[in-house]
């Protein structure tokens, strides 16, 4: 654990490759960093990038230059120790961005194949461009090719006040709505581009897994507690107490009792004048002797916060929009110093956690569909805590945790008529007999903030039938307004926002 700091040495970047002279996009952005400038000609291509980092992180260490070859890394690497074991000089390397320059030597871009971590890059080699997101696409990665100028951002609203052409067609990619030329590089990919035509060739680095595993029951108990003890353990860093925001739900619980094992802890809980869970999170942190406190934030101020939601997702997706809202507000409430934050985010994909009933089949349908259409809704994006300087990570989504908990057979996840029951039954002995057993219940629901938009929109006018389509058109105008056109989330207002969908809606209905 010890290469960690606080923040990783960089949150994002925004970075251009010219085949004659250029700059790098100078965009706005919704994370909250210090910038660094790098400039480099390489043989047949200048590169120029700016690193957003935190106070107390090294930029350095976010890049390198090695002969014809640049590496940008925002983000950071949880398997340094196996990375640096396939190479000749591994202790050579300390940084992620060194460390993925040799390995990109070694074994050309394959080597965005062996990464486990939570990051975007960018390799300029030669002639080409590479961009690469990790297995989960969890650092949002987005790109405007145009020939002999092309350029990348971890956000696409930085992209979108470029005059630029509108560039080839990338098969594989996803076109930004609202925002022309500019494509969302796939999770699991690396994008491989020709600088002087913007041509380029999509390879997949990371699938998830179609095979399902039978294992006897301790064993995949066991087997899912050593793979969570080691993704919490890696995203610890040497001296740095973390931050578990927790719920009191299974997941986050989880999460928390693994770091606790490991050293002390602080935990939060987030709830609202309408609701909250904050009985359920005491009992856990009282278990743990975590640290604890509670944070309440009323709805109407919750609400306010979704033009920062949208501006920092980048997602048009509602749902998406209502979970991610409590989760952004308690970040930008959090004090100034940078934290490192856990949280027991997206453990519901692979197990089919939302999923209420017995059928196998049915459930085994949703980790596949759900599998499938991760992808691009930004869910876990950095950015949602990078607003307010801070940093997150989500050990369910470690690679390794990932491919076990998605493989596992669909009767270790539902089984004795419990839901996530691989999951429950690996943490029985560290956690409250109530907690294992505790129900599901969603962050937007245990906040209350699904019922309180929805009221919203009532009391608006909305009639219950067009309450999903109202919900839809508040989050596309958001968009419209703090990502196409790059308005700051402060001059972007919910009631606003609501006004141009009601307008909608009755033009539609019309
Ligand atoms: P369960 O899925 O069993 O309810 P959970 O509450 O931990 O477990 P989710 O409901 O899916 O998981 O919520 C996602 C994550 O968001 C949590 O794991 C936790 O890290 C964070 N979170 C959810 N609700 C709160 C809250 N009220 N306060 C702080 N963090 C929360
Ligand atoms: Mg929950």
């Amino acid at each position: 654990m010890a290469h960690l700091g606080t923040l990783p040495p960089a949150l994002g970047f925004l970075a251009a490759a010219h085949a004659g002279g250029g700059r790098a996009p100078e965009g706005p952005v919704a994370t909250r960093a210090l910038r660094a400038e790098i400039g480099e000609a390489l043989s047949v291509q200048a590169f120029s990038a700016t690193v957003l980092h935190g106070p107390g992180a090294d930029p350095g260490r976010a890049w390198t230059r090695a002969g014809d070859t640049v590496v940008v890394v925002a983000g950071e690497f949880y398997n340094q120790d196996e990375l640096r074991s396939v190479l000749p000089d591994g202790d050579a390397h300390d940084g992620d961005a060194g460390l993925l320059a040799a390995l990109f030597d070694r074994y050309d871009l394959h080597a965005f194949r062996l990464v486990n971590g939570r990051f975007a890059a960018v390799v300029a080699s030669g002639a080409r461009l590479c961009a690469a997101t990790d297995h989960a696409g969890s650092v949002p990665l987005y790109l405007r090719p145009a020939p002999g100028d092309i350029h990348i951002a971890t956000e696409a609203k930085a992209l979108a006040t470029q005059a630029m052409p509108k560039g080839p067609s990338l098969p594989g990619t996803r076109r930004v709505p609202g925002l022309p030329g500019v494509h969302q590089v796939p999770a699991g990919t690396v994008l491989e581009l020709a600088v002087d035509s913007a041509g380029g060739t999509l390879h997949r680095t990371w699938q998830p897994p179609s095979a399902r595993r039978i294992l006897h029951e301790d064993e995949a108990r066991r087997a899912v507690r050593s793979a969570l003890e080691l993704a919490v353990g890696r995203r610890l860093a040497a001296g740095v107490k973390p931050l578990a925001v927790l719920s009191g739900g299974i997941d986050s619980s989880a999460v928390a009792a693994l770091a606790a094992a490991r050293g002390p802890i602080d935990s939060l809980s987030m709830g609202t004048d309408l609701s909250d869970e904050f009985p359920h999170a005491q009992v856990v942190a009282k278990h743990l002797a975590t640290d604890h406190s509670e944070l309440v934030i009323p709805m109407d101020e919750l609400l306010r916060q979704l033009p920062y939601t949208v501006w920092a997702a980048e997602t048009l997706d509602a749902d998406i929009i209502e979970y991610l809202l409590p989760l952004v507000s308690l970040y930008r409430r959090l004090p100034d110093t940078p934290r490192r934050i856990l949280t027991g985010y997206g453990a519901d994909i692979p197990l089919a956690g939302m999923h209420r009933e017995d059928r196998l089949p049915q459930l085994d349908s949703a980790v596949a569909h759900d599998m499938a259409t991760f992808d691009g809704l930004n869910e876990m994006s950095p950015v949602l805590a990078a607003v307010h300087g801070h940093w997150t990570s989500h050990p369910y989504w470690d690679r390794d945790v990932l491919d076990l908990l998605v493989g596992l057979e669909a009767g270790l996840k539902r089984r004795y008529g419990r839901d996530k029951w691989v999951l429950r039954s690996a943490m029985t002995d560290l956690l409250p007999e109530e907690t294992v057993a505790r129900p599901k219940l969603g962050v937007h629901e245990g906040s209350g903030v699904s019922v309180a938009f929805t009221r919203l929109l009532s009391d608006n006018g909305v009639p219950d039938r067009d309450i999903a389509t109202a919900k839809a058109l508040v989050v596309r105008e958001l968009f419209d307004r703090t990502v196409v056109d790059g308005g700051h989330p402060d001059h972007v207002s919910t009631e606003g926002a609501i006004r141009t969908a009601l307008h909608r809606l009755r033009q539609g209905a019309a």
